[in-house]
């Protein structure tokens, strides 16, 4: 029988992110730093048989869903041979990707054929400019590409991520909302969060969903909310009230989810995190290298999840940014 992670609010954890590597091919400015980056030296990096054998412990415990994300997850060599191990181990039901899609052309194919159905892709801009403007790179032509390969393999759902953010992306809503409505992709609009290496976050950079939602609402149309979503899931779905184009809210700021959080992650270095936000981490990589069993890797994990906090704290003068910023967490 499965037993299951249940943490001291009753929250029952079924999802797990997993960091494939902190490494990246452009410099998101709410990322990552723009020069400098101090990468996890690669022996550190979990290998794929290990992630996996993470993975079956973990699946022992009530896992049912993953996701792959990063750093960039594409820029690991041969990400599609991990998702066939993962896509073969009973119990998952899902495996998903989140990638920035600058590397989608090449490998869109292989990682359908390797078992993977569902992919996000972060854009957070509709023109080449701006584009740049956030990520410090060019390639805005590749993620569009990426996008198009991905469509052409087969991927669904495709969701968009589009962080949002005050005094940048104001202007990129309404041709979002009609990319949403010619394209039938999902937009996906996440709050600015407090995780950026810079620690130039502030609150009143972030956009807030329900200001996204009256531009649309006032430049295209109302947006009805969908039905019968899963209420554990961070993302709140729209559709415009003509049933064309979906829109959806990651709103970690305006509107924590916290308790409703089915998910932990692992980062790309092998450490246990219950939260995005945490300050403490488990490390299970040394776990796995001195030969623990697969009991004491299963204790590590029961015992992450039952120290998880109430809530991240982000609207609280309590609230402190944890020392690894998202790239090296893995979002
Ligand atoms: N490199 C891949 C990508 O960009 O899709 C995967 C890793 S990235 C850290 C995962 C998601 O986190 C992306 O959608 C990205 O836009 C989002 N993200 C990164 N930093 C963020 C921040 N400070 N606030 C909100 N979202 C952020
Ligand atoms: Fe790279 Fe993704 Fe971070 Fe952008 S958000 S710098 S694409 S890891």
């Amino acid at each position: 029988m499965t037993s299951q992670l249940i943490d001291s609010f009753g929250r029952v954890h079924t999802n797990l992110r997993i960091s494939v590597t902190d490494r990246c091919n452009i410099r998101c400015f709410y990322c990552m730093p723009e020069t400098d980056v101090q990468f996890m030296d690669r022996k550190d990096l979990l290998s794929f048989e290990e992630i996996e054998r993470f993975v079956k412990v973990a699946v022992g415990l009530g896992i049912e869903k993953i996701r792959l994300t990063g750093g960039e997850p594409l820029v690991r060599q041969q990400l599609h041979e991990l998702i066939r191990k993962l896509s073969h181990i009973p119990g998952i039901r899902e495996i998903g990707l989140t990638t920035n899609g600058l590397l989608l052309g090449d490998q869109a194919e292989d990682l359908f054929q390797a078992g993977l159905r569902r992919i996000n892709i972060s854009l957070d801009a509709l023109t080449a400019e701006k584009f740049k403007q956030i990520t410090r790179r060019d390639g805005f032509d590749k993620v569009l590409q990426g996008i198009e390969a991905a469509q052409q393999a087969g991927f669904d759902p495709i969701k968009i991520n589009a962080v949002s953010i005050k005094g940048l992306t104001e202007d990129e809503i309404v041709p979002f909302g009609q990319f949403a409505r010619k394209t039938g992709i999902e937009i996906r609009f996440i709050e600015f969060m407090p995780l950026d290496a810079d620690n130039a976050w502030e609150r009143e950079k972030v956009l807030f969903a329900q200001e996204i939602i009256d531009k649309l609402t006032a430049e295209i149309m109302p947006l009805v909310p969908i039905e019968n979503q899963d209420r554990r899931a961070p993302a709140t779905e729209f559709a415009f009230s003509d049933g064309v184009g979906r829109i959806s809210f990651i709103a970690s700021v305006s509107q924590p989810f916290c308790l409703s959080c089915n998910r932990f992650r692992i980062t790309a270095d092998g450490k246990l995190r219950n939260c995005l936000f945490s300050l403490e981490e488990i490390d299970i990589k040394s776990l796995i290298r001195d030969g623990a069993d697969d009991a004491a890797i299963a204790e590590s994990i029961r015992r992450s999840i039952s120290e998880k906090k109430e809530g991240h704290e982000i609207n609280t003068a309590r609230f402190i940014q944890p020392s690894r910023p998202m790239y090296s967490i893995g979002g």
